[in-house]
């Protein structure tokens, strides 16, 4: 479909004309020395593309029409369901049936009128992908399914335009921040999970204010961005677990031999998002089966069988409170942020590595593979192991 974004012409007369209204609008943010006049200026010039008017969208859209980022695009084909709304807090009641960007842009003109608002009616495609981003200056992504995540990642190194991303599950929530040159989902997870893997938030389920959290810091990532008050290097990608209220933040670094933004790419223009995904297969590691994001993660009758096995290290990443509540036996305690002195200590067999849902344990397995140590996930964390063997005192 065509652009319907308004002449620039036309936005750079209105700024010579801000009236009493857009200053009284502003004025609280404009008054913070980092945003000013010039950085308001900024915001009402910006063009910033949000994927999915659900959840992740719903927050990310709110905060950054708010702010007065000029022009926002909402890219969903989707309708409104009944189920959206514990989260989806753009719609109302009365919305279910309708489409989600005609929804949400209706409230979010009703909020904030000086904001253009681009509805894209229609779901992302190789096909679409980098005409819709070509309009754009920056991408949020709030989308929920791995073909979409990859799409968007690729277009986005391929247009040269930044990434925050986010993914919610259950109490946990992930956020990155990917700026041209400073690496890419793919260098993080090179390939998706087999199909089926992952639950989706229908099958797992989300609670919803976890997806305000991870919205919300979309949105202050993207303003960072916009008003260059962010390193030109920072990129980042942290993980929030609502249950033990706490955020850690992992480094992350450019992968030469990624297959987007690596030094030799071999992705050059959008691919068969669906197909990649169906094809990611089973891993290279014996009938270890794919992961939740990283691709050694076991089941949990696998993980029982390896309990009795002295060759393999359990190493626990989780928070103190949350390991001292029940962990696994012979469970060895480093939080996440301490797994570097697990090397330091010299384990470098085979370490099974576990958390409460599988996510933190997919990143410290991930980091652990990375410095040579053959390291392994259990499936669904804690919480996996509890629903199977629920009278297990641990
Ligand atoms: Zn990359």
């Amino acid at each position: 479909m065509g652009m319907r974004l308004k002449d620039w012409g036309d936005r750079e007369k209105m700024e010579a004309e801000w009236n009493a209204r857009t200053m009284a609008r502003y004025q609280r943010q404009m008054v913070l020395p980092q945003v000013g006049i010039e950085g308001q200026r900024r915001l009402l010039k910006s063009r910033v593309l949000i994927i999915g008017a659900g959840a992740l969208g719903s927050a990310a859209a709110t905060y950054l029409v708010a702010a007065g980022v000029g022009n926002v695009g909402l890219v969903d084909g989707d309708t409104v369901e009944l189920s959206n709304l514990h989260r989806q807090i753009l719609h109302d009641d009365a919305d279910v049936g309708r489409l989600k960007t005609r929804s949400a842009a209706e409230r979010l003109r009703a909020m904030n009128p000086e904001v253009n608002l681009i509805e894209h009616a229609e779901f992302l495609t190789r096909h679409n992908v980098m005409a819709i981003f070509g309009s754009y200056d920056l991408v949020v992504n709030g989308s929920d399914n791995f073909p979409t995540r990859y799409l968007i990642n690729d277009a986005a190194v391929l247009s040269h335009i930044p990434l925050v991303d986010a993914a919610i599950l259950r109490f946990e929530g992930q956020l990155s921040v990917f700026r041209p040159g400073f690496g890419c989902y793919r260098c993080l997870f090179p390939a998706p999970p087999p199909p089926g893997v992952v639950p989706d938030c229908a099958e797992a389920g989300i609670f919803g204010a976890v997806a305000g959290v991870l919205g919300s810091m979309e949105a202050v990532e993207a303003l960072k961005i916009l008003l260059d008050l962010a390193d030109p290097d920072s990129h980042m990608f942290m993980i929030y677990d609502a249950l033990g209220a706490t955020w850690h933040r992992m480094p992350m670094h450019r992968d030469p031999d990624c297959a987007v933004c690596g030094d030799h790419p071999v992705i050059r223009e959008p691919i068969d998002y669906e197909r990649f995904c169906q094809s990611s297969g089973p891993s290279s590691v014996g009938s270890v089966r794919g992961p939740v994001v990283s691709e050694f993660a076991l089941e949990v009758s696998e993980v029982k069988a390896l309990m009795d096995n002295p060759a393999v290290t359990v190493v626990d990443v989780r928070e103190g409170n949350e390991f001292h509540s029940g962990h696994l036996p012979r469970a060895r305690h480093y939080p996440l942020e301490d797994l570097d002195r697990l090397l330091v200590d010299g384990i470098t067999d085979t370490v099974l590595v576990v958390c409460a849902v599988g996510v933190r344990s997919a990143y410290g397995a991930k980091y652990l593979r990375s410095h040579g140590v053959t390291a392994f996930t259990l499936r669904g964390g804690m919480a996996a192991w509890r629903d199977a063997y629920p009278d297990d005192n641990t």
